[in-house]
């Protein structure tokens, strides 16, 4: 019998994982009726009931009349064997407790509930007897999202009142109270609707993700095309095969501004709109994907990191698009890279995974030449788009004044682009209005008193934030160091300060600012977004939120302020990403007839990086990527580990340190060695200080079990945190 279906009569003693931060399965006693391994119950922990999710047999051997029994089997489908198995992987990869990784798993509302008519809100027609702030307040989350209904809790914590408020808006019928009935079905998608006509090179591709889906077990293929060439169109035909085979398909998007073109592409090709499983939904609509795609209703989920952990019962393929995006790397809590554990996940599933980009990821590139990973590329633009034309701006013999950034030659294009009625982008990957804030009478910079950070001016807001811990503080007229009044001045551009020269230049043009701090709402931001592609700007300037696949038809011309930005610091990834995003964000150009242009501001057009990505030849710099970072014997082709310690006291976080050097030795038989401790490049967040390890080991090594090892060897005092970061992506 597959143990991963066992039934447990009554009585039998059986592990119970929990989301609770213990260090194991707690073992209780089956029910009347017995349970099945992968049930979720609530059971009793001290005096309280808690959730978790039938294990297996019970580990400890306590005679078992005294374990206490489950206290309640939840109505909802058990967690799948390969959903288990998942978890357990996940966390032995990533080094992280199971209870986390169950709560990764179970973030849904309502879970322990039970089922029934619940009570939701929403807008009404009715005018309040009454107007107070705190009603006003509902009313304008209501009124902004008229199309959402909310549970009383969520509404009051949007608008920031208590419940009673809300409750109070029900009788003049200003918000409406409904009964309805928990979790409809999602409408049916059909995949027999016919596609639109594919283009030869995408219809091979198409072919072949056909092909690997009707093969039922699991595969890895990499969809590499430029931007334009209709990846999203080719990937459906995939998403297509796994519906018509009755299985249950995921396609995780690394920007939720980027999920309304895409629920609208789907519901042009299957007729219907899928599940949403983000930060943007409600929790009505988080509770009912989390259960339907446990009960399987759910085919299709489109959504963000996280819905990876969703229960699928019968998950056959997962689409990465962008795959070599940064914000798939979760980078608080449990440490994950999103897109390796989508192949983990399909691994354990007998799924198919496509990974799409333009610009692939060293890492996924270099599976394809080892052979693990197939490959289809699109070489060209679907339709008459062609691919934009490259150039680079010399500043060095461009004359440009001081706090000035817009050289003339890229005035000149952006001139002619209004003439011509068409819309240019100005790119800077910087937030904010400067990057520094510096006191002209003591020359000190305003930084953050809880990080080692600057403060960044944000104008707009018409307050200094820190990048690192998110303190927000009013802008002073006084030098925080020397008190002196009316000396602070800004240094260096951010993208706000780039708007202000851009109005300055061009008073007449309509211009729009896209930074993700200028937005306080997912929704808000879609809205800008559509707004800029019906035409509403003439010129947008942006952060790297523009470079992340939407479609401008309109934009011909992309102006990118600062090229060498990315390839600064010593990040080993520095030369990849920097090509990824200016190739990224120039393929924002020209996607409909007009031809687009690009032009890099560069003070070192010779820089191999530069060259590289004028010539567009990404097989070349993949290629000589890939030989440098094997002659390091850095990832791909070396793997690496980054611990950070913090703690309130420097002395502690670097005693707990220097104790994990001391024991390297027991990294040896694993081939590792350790680098460290330092004080990390961000030395404080938060009021803790901060060190870092970096543990490097040959590719095959067994790495996680050393380290596991390792850490448990030295005492971690209470005060103090210790993190592990397998396949680190940043060193900060
Ligand atoms: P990518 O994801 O590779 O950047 P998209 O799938 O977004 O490309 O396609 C780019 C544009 O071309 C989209 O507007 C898309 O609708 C259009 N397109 C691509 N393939 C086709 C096709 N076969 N028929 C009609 N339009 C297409
Ligand atoms: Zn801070």
């Amino acid at each position: 019998m597959d143990p991963m279906t066992t039934h447990f009569p009554q009585g039998t003693p059986i592990a119970v994982l929990t989301t609770q931060p213990l260090d194991r399965a707690l073992d209780y006693r089956a029910p009347d009726g017995g349970v099945t391994a992968g049930d979720y119950v609530q059971v009793p922990l001290g005096p309280r009931l808690v959730l978790g999710v039938v294990w297996g047999p019970a580990a400890g051997d306590w005679p078992v009349e005294k374990l206490r029994g489950v206290a309640r089997v939840l109505d909802v489908p058990p967690m799948a064997g390969a959903f288990r198995d998942f978890l357990e992987r996940a966390a032995a990869y990533t080094l992280t407790p199971m209870p986390a990784m169950l709560r990764l798993a179970m973030r849904t509302p309502g879970l322990g509930e039970a089922p029934g008519k619940r009570r939701v809100y929403g807008l009404g027609t009715g005018t309040p007897d009454r107007a107070t702030a705190a009603r006003d307040k509902v009313l304008s989350v209501l009124r902004d999202r008229p199309a959402d209904i909310f549970a009383l809790s969520e509404l009051a914590d949007l608008a920031g009142v208590s419940s009673g408020v809300v409750k109070g808006l029900v009788g003049s019928g200003a918000v409406l109270e409904q009964a309805v009935p928990r979790d409809a079905d999602y409408p049916p998608l059909d995949p027999q609707r016919p596609s639109k006509p594919l283009a030869p090179d995408q219809a091979d591709a198409a072919e072949t993700l056909r092909a690997s889906m009707a093969s039922g077990g699991y595969g890895t293929t990499l969809l590499k095309g430029v931007t334009g060439s209709g990846k999203t169109e080719v990937y459906l035909e995939a998403v297509a095969e796994c519906l018509a085979r009755g299985r249950q398909a995921l396609v995780l998007l690394p920007e939720i501004a980027l999920t309304a073109e895409f629920l609208t592409r789907v519901e042009a090709r299957f007729g219907a709109r899928p599940a949403e499983w983000h930060s943007g939904v409600t929790q009505a609509e988080r509770r009912r994907a989390w259960g339907k795609s446990a009960t399987g209703q759910a085919k299709l989920i489109v959504g963000a990191r996280s819905s990876l952990f969703l229960p699928f019962r019968d998950l056959g393929l997962i689409v990465v698009d962008e795959e070599h995006d940064t914000s798939y790397k979760q980078e608080d809590g449990v440490l994950y890279s999103a897109r390796d554990m989508a192949v983990l996940r399909a691994a354990c599933e007998g799924a198919q995974v496509v990974l799409a980009s333009a610009t692939p990821s060293l890492e996924s590139w270099a599976n394809v030449e080892a052979g693990k990973y197939s490959r289809v590329d699109l070489t060209s633009r679907f339709g008459v788009s062609v691919m934009p034309k490259l150039a680079t701006i010399d500043m060095r013999s461009e004359e440009v004044g001081a706090g000035r950034w817009v050289s003339p030659t890229l005035r000149k294009a952006i001139e002619q682009r209004i003439i011509d009625g068409e819309q240019s982008l100005i790119f800077l990957n910087r937030r904010g209005y400067a990057p520094v804030t510096l006191c002209r009478a003591c020359g000190q910079q305003v930084a953050c008193h809880q990080c080692d950070a600057r403060m960044v001016e944000h104008r707009f807001l018409k307050r200094l934030m820190c990048h690192q811990c998110g303190e927000t503080a009013p802008m002073p007229d006084a030098c925080p160091s020397c008190g002196v009044e009316g000396k602070l001045a800004p240094v260096g551009p951010g993208v706000e300060r780039m708007a202000e020269e851009v109005a300055s230049l061009f008073p007449e043009a309509r211009m729009a600012i896209l930074s993700s701090d200028l937005f306080n709402s997912a929704r808000a931001l879609k809205a800008k977004v559509e707004e800029i592609a019906q035409g509403g700007a003439d010129i947008i300037v942006g952060t790297q939120l523009v470079a992340k696949g939407h479609n401008f038809p309109k934009l011909t011309l992309v102006g990118v302020i600062d090229a060498d930005l990315g390839l600064q610091g010593s990040d080993l990834r520095a030369a990849e990403r920097t090509f990824q995003l200016m190739r990224q964000v120039s393929g924002r150009a020209g996607r409909a007839e007009a031809p687009g242009t690009a032009l890099l501001q560069t003070y070192q057009p010779d820089h191999p990086v530069i060259r590289a990505i004028l010539a567009g030849d990404e097989e070349g710099f993949l290629k000589e990527e890939a030989a440098q970072r094997r002659a390091a014997g850095v990832p791909p082709y070396g793997r690496m580990a980054g611990i950070v310690i913090s703690d309130p006291d420097a002395q502690v976080a670097f005693d707990l340190g220097n104790a994990l050097a001391r024991r390297s030795a027991m990294l040896e038989e694993a081939g590792a060695e350790v680098y460290g401790p330092a004080p990390a490049p961000i030395s404080r967040i938060r009021g803790r200080h901060r060190v870092r390890l970096l543990v490097k080991a040959p590719r095959q090594s067994p790495l996680q079990s050393a380290l596991s090892r390792w850490v448990a060897s030295v005492e971690i005092p209470r005060s103090a945190r210790l993190s592990i970061d397998i396949d680190p992506q940043s060193f900060l």
